[in-house]
């Protein structure tokens, strides 16, 4: 495995720069929302239950979305968050073309198999996941300059927060007595 050179570092805390984001105002909510403006594009940010990956991004022609795995503590969900939209930002993401609605799914999944079964062989995909996970340490470096260091354990809403489902042998009418 390759380590990232030098010159993509300096890109990459570039592309970080251009973004002139104010640091102090820092919740995940905000920097995305702050990114999908320069951009011009909506990024949707969204907790599903993920088997095999933690997070990824997938680009349709009118917007981006960013998938975490909800079962992870929160502060790895906003770290997660921070590296697909790292890949956003770095252009890792080609949009997915498609032609008919059923063929959206289609060419999204086979999209997303094939970036999963060859990223971790693949020198190329595999320099990229070092170009984003470099891109989201800068970011978190921001962040605790900034003194924002919390914002990067809890969300803005509510809604967002994840509550397990419960997967007890719980027994209609059985009190805590009978346990
Ligand atoms: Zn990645």
């Amino acid at each position: 495995m390759s380590t990232l050179k030098l010159m993509h570092r300096k890109k990459i805390r570039n592309i970080l720069d251009q973004l002139d984001y104010g640091w102090s105002q820092f919740t995940i909510e905000h920097f995305v929302a702050h990114v999908a403006a320069v951009r011009k594009r909506p990024i949707v940010v969204s907790g599903v239950a993920l088997h095999e990956v933690t997070g990824m991004c997938v680009s349709l022609p009118t917007r981006d979305y960013i998938f975490y795995d909800v079962r992870r503590h929160r502060a790895v969900q906003v770290h997660i968050t921070l590296h697909e939209l790292a890949h956003l930002l770095l252009g890792h993401v080609s949009s997915v073309e498609y032609t008919s609605r059923i063929g959206d799914l289609q060419s999204i999944l086979l999209h997303i198999n094939t970036r999963i079964a060859v990223t971790q062989t693949n020198e190329y995909l595999w320099q990229e996941e070092l170009e984003a996970e470099y891109l989201a340490h800068l970011i978190q470096q921001s962040v605790r300059t900034a003194k924002r260091l919390d914002a990067l354990t809890r969300t803005d809403s509510a809604a967002d927060v994840f509550i397990p489902p419960f997967t007890g042998d719980f027994v209609k009418g059985k009190s805590d007595d009978d346990v």
